[in-house]
């Protein structure tokens, strides 16, 4: 199992369920239960820049200053899910 999501690039257990689900009701080892739900991404036409976006929204909500932010989301267009489609 990887220890982060390989969409957003959360930690795994960090998300509610600790981790998405498969079609098959199985736990997803690759993605987090925020991007990935029955088999299928939440966001499916979303691109690793937009993702981006958000964790750095997010850990601005959360008091984080947006260079930190990015810091934490610079490796999101590296994850495997991105990869695939250049
Ligand atoms: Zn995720």
């Amino acid at each position: 199992m990887a220890d982060m999501c390989q969409s957003c690039g959360m930690p795994m257990k960090q998300g509610p369920a600790g981790g998405g689900t498969d079609t098959d009701g199985t736990k997803s080892a690759e993605f987090c239960s925020y991007c990935y739900a029955d088999g299928a991404f939440l966001a499916p036409d979303i691109t690793a820049a937009e993702m981006q976006q958000i964790g750095i929204d997010a850990m601005k909500e959360k008091g984080l200053p947006r260079p930190i932010g990015w810091l934490l989301t610079r490796n999101v267009p590296r994850l495997s899910r991105w990869r695939s489609k250049s």
